[in-house]
């Protein structure tokens, strides 16, 4: 292989930042935090810390991040007026502590 084809191929890998794959993965799939923090070898933390920014940055593309909303497991209750990406920690209507997780994915906008 020359050289040439060889640091490009170097550069497209590493010039890849973590925002960028999340942008990749969430439009290839929608997917949880988790989904993309297995994918991508990064805490699920991180995964829900990088959305708020990706929210902004897309939308100059026309892109936008489109929420399937957290749910309670034990009542049903859906966390549609979320501001925040991240999981509740409680259902505000059976203080129950099973949520089901986000999902996440970018569509245009
Ligand atoms: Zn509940």
């Amino acid at each position: 292989m020359n050289k040439d084809v060889q640091d490009r191929m170097n550069a497209s890998d590493k010039q890849l930042t973590t925002r960028e794959k999340i942008i990749h993965c969430l439009e290839a799939a929608p997917m949880t935090a988790r989904d993309l923090s297995k994918e991508l070898r990064i805490s699920e933390k991180d995964a829900y810390a990088h959305l708020p920014s990706i929210e902004k940055s897309i939308k100059h593309q026309g892109k936008q991040i489109k929420t399937i909303p957290c749910y309670c497991l034990s009542c049903g209750f859906v966390f549609k007026d979320r501001k925040s990406f991240k999981k509740p920690g409680k259902c505000p209507e059976c203080r129950q502590s099973r949520i089901e997780a986000a999902v996440f994915g970018v569509v245009p906008d």
